[in-house]
C-alpha cells in the first residue's frame, strides 16, 4: 500500500476520534517516515506505507493525544518534548507568556510553579536573554522532562530546577524571592467532564484541585506575599469560570488582581500584585 492510499484510509479511522483526522493522520506518517509533514507530502506519497504506522493511528483511534504518539508538541513556536509525565503545553497558555512579558523586568528571578514540560519558563528565559528562573514540579519524572527542553531550546544554564511540592510546609525556606511568578496550577473540577483524550491520558496531578478547582490557588496564592520581591507580580493561569473567585483568594491577600483573556477572548489569566 502506497503512502497516498494508507493516508486516505487512516483518515477515514480516525475521523469519528479527531476533528483533526486528516492531519493526524499526516503527521503520524511523517513521524514513522522519520521525514518532516512536508517533506512527506512533496516526495514520499506514492512510496509503500511504513510497517510502524498502523500501530501509531491504533494508540489515536484509542484517543492517545498525537503529542504523546510523536513525543513533542509546538508551543509559541519552540518544540517541546513531552511525556505522559507533563501536561501537553496548550495554545491557550501562550495568553500566560504575553502577561508574563509584559510585566517581566528586563533582568531578574522567575519563579514557575509546577513547570511540567517546562514550557512557560523556558519560553520566559527564551524571550528575556537577562532573566534567570527556577522551575519547581512535585514530579522528578516532569522535572526531567524540563530539563531535556531547557538543554534543547539554550536556556539551561538560566534555568534550575527543584523538586518540590507547594501543600508541603517549609519547601519554599531556601529559594529566596522573585520578581516575577508564573503557573499554570492544576485547576480542573475532579467532577468536569474531559474529553477522553485529556482524562485518559494526562497527568491527573496536573489537572484535578478539588471539588471546585480552586485547591491549589488557595495554596499558593497566600505563599506569593513571601515568594515575590517589592514590586514583583504574579501570573497565574485560571479557567475560563474562575476569573471572579480566584480574584476574591487573591483580595483578601492582599493583591490586586488584573484579568487577561486568550486568543479566543476567554479569561485565561490573571496578573496579580
Ligand atoms: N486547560 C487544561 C484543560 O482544561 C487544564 C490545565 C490545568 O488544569 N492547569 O484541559
Amino acid at each position: 500500500m502506497t503512502v497516498a492510499v494508507a493516508l486516505r484510509e487512516a483518515t477515514a479511522r480516525l475521523t469519528e476520534t479527531s476533528d483533526t483526522a486528516r492531519l493526524d493522520a499526516e503527521l503520524l506518517m511523517a513521524h514513522a517516515l522519520g521525514v518532516s509533514r512536508s517533506d512527506m507530502l512533496l516526495r514520499h506519497m506514492s512510496d509503500d506505507a511504513p510497517a510502524g504506522f498502523a500501530s501509531l493511528v491504533d494508540r489515536r483511534v484509542h484517543r492517545e493525544p498525537i503529542a504523546y504518539i510523536l513525543g513533542d508538541a509546538e508551543f509559541y513556536g519552540r518544540r517541546f518534548i513531552v511525556t505522559p509525565h507533563v501536561l501537553i503545553p496548550r495554545s491557550d497558555s501562550e495568553c500566560v507568556v504575553e502577561a508574563a512579558l509584559a510585566v517581566a523586568p528586563d533582568s531578574g528571578r522567575a519563579l514557575d510553579m509546577g513547570t511540567g514540560s517546562g514550557a512557560l519558563l523556558i519560553t520566559l528565559l527564551a524571550e528575556r536573554p537577562s532573566l534567570v528562573g527556577v522551575g519547581i514540579d512535585a514530579s522528578l519524572s516532569a522535572l526531567s522532562v524540563a530539563a531535556a527542553n531547557a538543554a534543547r531550546l539554550g536556556v539551561v544554564e538560566r534555568m534550575h530546577m527543584l523538586r518540590a511540592d507547594w501543600h508541603e510546609h517549609g519547601w519554599s525556606d531556601d529559594v529566596g524571592q522573585f520578581d516575577l511568578i508564573i503557573a499554570n496550577p492544576p485547576y480542573v473540577e475532579t467532577t468536569a467532564q474531559l474529553d477522553p483524550d485529556v482524562r485518559n491520558f494526562e497527568p491527573a496531578s496536573a489537572l484535578f484541585a478539588g471539588e471546585e478547582g480552586l485547591d491549589d490557588y488557595r495554596a499558593i496564592i497566600p505563599q506569593l506575599r513571601q515568594l515575590l520581591t517589592e514590586g514583583g507580580a504574579a501570573v497565574l493561569e485560571i479557567g475560563a469560570s474562575q476569573a471572579a473567585q480566584v480574584t476574591n483568594i487573591a483580595e483578601k491577600n492582599g493583591f490586586s488582581a488584573e484579568l487577561r483573556c486568550d486568543l479566543s477572548g476567554r479569561p485565561r489569566a490573571l496578573i496579580l500584585r
